[in-house]
């Protein structure tokens, strides 16, 4: 899609001409997503450096019907982040200031912006906690966290990330602002908007900053790296783990063949000497050391083959490092299919024994890997080796997943890449509510139109 040269000029003059980048050698990490797969072009990246700003460049694109692909840290794994059909990109990583940690009421007000990682450090250095970690925390921002509802390692404890908002202030796509960043913990004045716009995916508005709860901090943690030879019984270990550790920060599941690739590729030793079928990483934090607790909790759990131990910080980062490599080297691969989907726990086991061999017989060259946060019921199957325009084996994973009333988004969200296939998991009624209220914010369709909802013309 190309953009009028009476917009470029309009767009220069409002956001300043360094920070609209048309160059393609200059906004190519703007137009490739973090995977590799996705990959788009567009005739500008606008960076504006204000709310003000990001108003403005809206009603100009609005006023011309100019498509507009809002971006964070491009870290998001569905393709709704990058300009596939020729999209303006709107990049909002200048909005990055954080405010003061309210001391009375642990919340603080973040830019969209600002990085994960620099609100976790600023939650810290105020005595507080943020409830949402994840592996794109050096680059993964407030915006698009909000923007995918996003979850990560401690939804368990903490909820994703609508469980954190406590207020919005966000830009339309006509470029009105709704601001409500008052932080009050009980209003029930009307319909939850900052609710609505979490999970969004910037289809009906620019997110451009979140009043955020923070937690207590816990000053204390021990992990637990458990090795199991049998797929349920390390299944079985997260309902015991859960119930007797009343401070279980995360459950996370992982296999002896993600092992070996990230061990291999990472240059990592092994955590045991032998090998086993699967591995379930397990956190416990508090303000007293959790040793004692985690350890009564490991011994309760049926047919643990191996345990390793880590209480100091060093050797904890070091145990999930076996855990959080898993995308990255994987991505080593070549650019994977990722599929994130979440199952009913009872039906997790049959899924995780299944999934495998049904992939195999749609494509016997490709690999699976999986791993997840297994207390939330949530697995990443990743599959290298099947050419990116090959849906064969994302439509039978994701019918076998609706099949077992799962979700075909667990925290990912639908983006581009995942569109077609919203009517496996939502009804029609419930599709056709979310046009409305699409309709509602966005009449003319800028922001975002090719990503979370089908086309007009499927089901
Ligand atoms: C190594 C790795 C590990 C990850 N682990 C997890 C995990 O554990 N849990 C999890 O949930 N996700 C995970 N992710 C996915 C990703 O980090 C999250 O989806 C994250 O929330 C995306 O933030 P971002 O700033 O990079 O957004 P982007 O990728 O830039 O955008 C994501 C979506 O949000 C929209 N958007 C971005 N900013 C705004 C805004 N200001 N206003 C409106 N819309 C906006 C975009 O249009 C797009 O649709 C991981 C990704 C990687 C690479």
């Amino acid at each position: 899609m190309s953009v009028s040269s009476g917009l470029l000029a309009a767009l220069r003059d409002t956001v300043g001409a360094a920070h609209v980048r048309t160059d393609p050698d200059v906004v190519a990490a703007n137009v490739v997503d973090w995977t590799g797969r996705f990959r788009g072009a567009t005739p500008a990246v606008v960076r504006p450096g204000t709310v003000d700003e990001v108003a403005t460049v809206l009603r100009l694109c609005n006023a011309e019907r100019t498509a507009v692909v809002p971006q964070g840290g491009n870290t998001g794994l569905v393709g709704g982040a990058v300009p596939l059909h020729g999209e303006l990109v709107l990049d909002v990583r200048r909005l990055d200031a954080i405010g003061p940690v309210d001391a009375r009421t642990g919340q603080v007000t973040a830019q969209a912006g600002a990085t994960l990682a620099r609100l976790q450090r600023q939650a810290r250095d105020a005595g507080w906690q943020y409830g949402i970690d994840l592996g794109a925390r050096d680059v993964a921002t407030v915006g698009g966290m909000v923007a995918t509802n996003a979850g990560g390692v401690h939804v368990l404890r903490y909820g994703p990330t609508r469980r954190q908002l406590v207020g919005i202030e966000a830009v339309l796509a006509d470029g009105r602002v709704i601001r409500r960043l008052d932080g009050l913990e009980k209003d029930n004045s009307g319909f939850d908007l900052a609710g609505l716009l979490c999970g969004s995916e910037g289809t009906l508005a620019v997110v451009t900053a979140a009043r955020l709860r923070l937690h207590a901090p816990t000053r204390s943690r021990v992990v637990a790296l458990c090795a199991f030879d049998d797929v349920d019984a390390a299944l079985d270990s997260v309902g015991v783990l859960r119930r007797e550790l009343d401070c279980v920060n995360a459950i996370e599941l992982f296999f002896e063949k993600g092992l070996e690739l990230v061990c291999d590729r990472l240059g990592l030793a092994r955590p045991f000497a032998a090998s086993h079928a699967a591995y379930v990483l397990v956190e416990a934090a508090a303000n007293t050391d959790p040793t004692e607790s985690l350890g009564r909790a490991v011994d309760l759990c049926v047919d643990v083959a191996d345990v390793a131990v880590a209480t100091d910080e060093a050797a904890a980062r070091a145990l999930w490092r076996y855990r959080e490599g898993h995308p990255e080297v994987i991505n080593l691969l070549g650019a994977p299919l990722k599929l994130d989907v979440s199952l009913p726990a009872d039906r997790l086991g049959e899924f995780i024994h299944t999934v495998p061999g049904c992939i195999a017989a749609i494509a016997p060259d490709a690999s699976v890997w999986m791993f997840g946060h297994a207390a939330d019921g949530n697995v990443h199957v990743n599959v290298t080796g099947v050419p990116a325009d090959d849906e064969r084996v994302t439509e039978a994973v994701f019918e076998f997943v609706a099949s077992l009333h799962g979700s075909i988004s667990a925290e990912h969200g639908i983006g581009s890449a995942k569109r077609r296939y919203l009517h496996l998991v939502r009804s029609a009624v419930e599709i056709e509510t979310y046009r409305a209220i699409k309709r509602a914010l966005d009449p003319f369709g800028i922001l975002n139109p090719h990503v979370l909802l089908p086309d007009e013309r499927s089901p």
